[in-house]
């Protein structure tokens, strides 16, 4: 029910249309009798700067913030917090005094969500696929949590030596490698890894496509995890099966960045419970159920 003292949440991006954040926060504010609706703003490239301020002005309660500003947008907030700007992107934004605080739930959301999965990191070797936005997340998140080691896979070398550079430079128990993709082959017969695909390939439409093909890297990998989460089960998490180690999906970080986040904005406490209710709707939005 909207009245009057209904209030407004959002993502700002470019695109939007394909959000299951909606479905998310508005399950969580009806079933928590939280009186708070949650819309996409799709904002043109060149008004991010407006965007933020005029969201201010209108005193919006909260907003998530997607592909392609979670970097482009923190010269535009007053505040960060330290693990936003050690990420170096900002998927949240809550309201202060004179501007918006940026924080990074995405990985916050990932680590809960491997949790949940009873996936362990401390003590695992890592290799990561991919060196975008979300995969330098990725490998501060496997560094801070005690992997023992974590090496970084992409087609183009240059970007993952950067993420390993700048990781490395946090001055942590261990160092970041670096290598290009079919380089996976020097990693063989160190025994399993722990393999987090954050690479773009294998998404719907193009669900036949692996960034690895070939048997022989599956043969290394204890689990697999992926973090696309449409489809269900991707071709590297089918390829990880079929070779005996276990799969997950991206599902579980996008709805724990996204409670965590609502968190933020609202003060309250999401029950497991009503995590899995938010879990089954966005199953069923992507049918999956
Ligand atoms: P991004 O910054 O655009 O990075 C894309 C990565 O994919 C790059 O490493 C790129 O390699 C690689 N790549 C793209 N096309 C390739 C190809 N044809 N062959 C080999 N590698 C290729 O993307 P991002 O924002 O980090 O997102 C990465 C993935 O995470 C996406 O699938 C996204 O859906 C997923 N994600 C999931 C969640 C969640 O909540 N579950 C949240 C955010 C993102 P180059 O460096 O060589 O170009």
């Amino acid at each position: 029910m909207i009245d009057g003292h209904t209030r407004t949440c959002g993502l700002l991006g470019n695109p939007v249309e394909h959000t299951l954040s909606p479905v998310i926060h508005n399950y969580l504010a009806q079933q928590m009798g939280v009186n708070l609706v949650y819309v996409p703003f799709c904002v043109p490239q060149e008004h991010l700067q407006e965007a933020v301020q005029g969201a201010h002005a209108l005193q919006l309660f909260g907003l998530n913030v997607t592909v392609p500003f979670k970097s482009k947008i923190i010269p535009f907030l007053k505040e960060l917090d330290p693990l936003a700007e050690q990420i170096g992107a900002v998927n949240t934004l809550v309201p202060t005094k004179d501007g918006y605080k940026g924080y990074n739930t995405d990985m916050p959301g990932l680590y809960r969500a491997m949790t949940q999965d009873g996936v362990k990191i401390e003590g695992e070797q890592v290799i990561i696929l991919g060196a975008g936005g979300v995969a330098r997340a990725v490998a501060v998140l496997m560094v801070q949590k005690g992997a023992s080691r974590v090496v970084i896979l992409n087609r183009t070398l240059s970007k993952a030596q950067l993420i390993a550079e700048e990781v490395n430079g946090f001055q942590n128990q261990i160092k970041v490698e670096a290598l290009e993709l079919h380089q996976y082959e020097m990693l063989a017969n160190q025994g399993k890894y722990l393999v987090i695909q954050a690479t773009n390939i294998g998404m719907v439409p193009n669900e036949n496509e692996a960034v690895i093909e070939e048997d022989s890297f599956y043969h290394m990998v204890h689990t697999g995890y992926d973090l696309i989460f449409n489809p269900a089960c991707t071709r590297f998490l089918h390829k990880t099966q079929e070779h005996g180690g276990k799969a997950f999906n991206g599902m579980g970080m996008l709805l724990y960045q996204g409670i965590i986040a609502y968190e933020l904005w609202t003060g309250t406490k999401v029950t497991n419970d009503l995590a899995a209710g938010a879990f089954h709707r966005m199953q069923q939005a992507l049918g999956q159920r």
